[in-house]
């Protein structure tokens, strides 16, 4: 899709900063820094969020959280990590390309969530 901001980071036309990258995803560090680390899993193919993925997609891009999320865990040392995924305006979705945030926590963080 040649408006979505997802899509050009994927291209590489727009500069991310990359954590992780295969054949159906990339995880990549999100503008916002809710908590140091926090991360960003796109597909590489445009789909809009989780309501609109096949069964496939989601497969393809679920089953890489848990890698990555221990990866991001363990060498940031964090005591957990949140995982949150929005999906439609109403429910706090901004960019229209599917993502699943990974947000970090330590033990000292002023995060209530
Ligand atoms: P929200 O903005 O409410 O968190 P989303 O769940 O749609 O809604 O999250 C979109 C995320 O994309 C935001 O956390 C935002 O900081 C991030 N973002 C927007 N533009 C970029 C960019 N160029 N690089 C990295 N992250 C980005």
């Amino acid at each position: 899709m040649t408006d979505c901001i997802f899509c050009k980071i994927v291209a590489g036309e727009i500069p991310s900063y990359k954590i992780y990258e295969d054949d159906d995803v990339l995880a990549f560090l999100d503008i916002t820094q809710t908590t140091p680390g926090h991360t960003l899993v796109v597909p590489k193919t445009h789909v809009r969020n989780v309501l609109a993925m096949t069964p496939e997609q989601a497969g393809n891009l679920f089953s890489k959280i848990p890698a990555i999320a221990n990866q991001l865990t363990e060498k940031l040392g964090a005591s957990g990590l949140n995982i949150l995924q929005n999906n439609e305006a109403i429910a706090g979705q901004s960019v229209f390309h599917a993502h699943v945030h990974l947000i970090p926590r330590y033990d000292d963080d002023s995060e209530k969530s």
